[in-house]
């Protein structure tokens, strides 16, 4: 794989920087978690203070237009932005350069999640070199991400690097004292992790909706509890009886939903983290959105600290609520992924990968 060390001279080349500002925003407009934007800032920086005329291409899952982030986007990288309505716009602004340009939702063109080449080439006009650095999309075959890499010279950014090697480690550290922890929901992106890593891990702690799904499989009655349809097929090939899988016994109920792990449960995945040297984590162990709810999700990341192992962390929403702890910093490596990041523990292979030569 290339990377930005590869590029032999970057004063005044013209760079299309594929970014990644997919973060949740509040319904009164206000960035919700920055995590992923400030992830952006050096990769920004490092091609600016190169010389070279950068525009930053990035997409918006949530909604049509970054406008109205767009001063608190500013703020988050401690610089202006030209912004750029439309891909019309992007050559003649190359052409009167005068400082990073940011192109509007790339979403907003359906060649984008076609991977169009025509799209793709379209994009690529005026551009010298293109950079990846949005390593949470890198699981999708988009045009900005995989068609774009026909047209242009291509090269992988800091974050691409940093996540690649961060996840690979954490692929390869010995499977002694190493455990994982899985929560949240969307099963069929966290089940193939769990599959991949049984052989590759001490012990996997299981908690979220994906334990919902483990104790209907069992064949347990979960009531009104959230699970994923189709869990028997879903599950299928992983053994759900393995001593290997450790799951809540107990729980915080509410009208007979399962919303967060019990006391006990809480009790019993403390020791096991306090014992681990490497710690995997992705997804909630309940609706921590709701106070009443949070336990099960603060005592893991709270025990994670404490116990001192390295830790590799990674999901929007576990971000979000350990964010709200003031403890994001106290983790060894945070992804930006969440799909992205479940797609490579799992050992898929990524077209945005692909696309850059990580697996030639
Ligand atoms: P991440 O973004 O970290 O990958 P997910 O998106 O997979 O995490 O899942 C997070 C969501 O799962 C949260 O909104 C959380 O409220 C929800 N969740 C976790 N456990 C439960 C549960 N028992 N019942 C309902 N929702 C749950
Ligand atoms: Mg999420």
């Amino acid at each position: 794989m290339k990377t930005i060390n590869d590029i032999p001279e970057l004063k005044d080349k013209n760079v299309l920087l594929r970014v990644d500002f997919d973060v949740p925003v509040r319904p009164d407009g206000t960035i919700q978690e920055p995590f992923r934007i400030k992830k952006q800032k050096e990769m920004i920086d490092w091609l600016a203070d190169r010389g070279a005329r950068v525009v930053l291409v990035a997409h918006s899952g949530d909604f049509d237009t970054f406008e109205p982030v767009l001063g608190q986007l500013e703020v988050l990288l401690d610089r202006q932005l030209g912004f750029l309505k439309t891909t019309e716009e992007i050559k003649p602004y190359l052409a009167a350069y005068d400082k990073v340009g940011f192109l509007d939702n790339i979403r907003n063109y359906p060649g984008e999640k076609d991977d169009d080449d025509a799209f793709a080439r379209g994009l690529s006009d005026g551009f010298d070199l293109y950079v990846n650095n949005a390593f949470a999309v890198c699981h999708r075959g988009h045009a900005s991400v995989s068609a774009i890499t026909k047209y242009l010279p291509s090269f992988a950014g800091l974050l691409i690097e940093q996540e690649t090697v961060r996840l690979q480690e954490a692929i390869d550290a010995s499977s002694s004292g190493k455990i994982i922890i899985m929560g949240g929901a969307k099963a069929s992106t966290k089940v193939p992790v769990i599959k991949h890593f049984m052989d590759k891990a001490d012990v996997i702690l299981v908690g979220g909706v994906i334990a919902n799904d483990i104790l209907k499989a069992r064949g347990v009655d979960i009531d009104g509890s959230k699970a994923d349809e189709d869990v028997m097929q879903l599950l299928q090939g992983l053994d759900l009886n393995s001593p290997k899988l450790v799951m809540p016994t107990d729980f915080n109920l509410s009208e007979g939903k399962i919303l967060d792990m019990g006391p006990e449960s809480i009790k019993k995945f403390d020791a096991v983290i306090a014992e681990a040297k490497y710690i995997i984590w992705n997804g909630p162990m309940g609706l921590f959105e709701d106070e009443k709810f949070a336990a099960g999700t603060d005592a893991v990341a709270r025990a994670i600290v404490r116990s001192g192992a390295l830790s590799v962390i990674g999901g929007g929403d576990t971000i979000a609520a350990v964010d709200r702890l003031e403890l994001l910093s106290r983790f060894h490596f945070v992804s930006t992924g969440g799909g992205a990041m479940l797609a490579f523990l799992a050992g898929e292979r990524m077209p945005g990968l692909e696309s850059l030569g990580y697996y030639d």
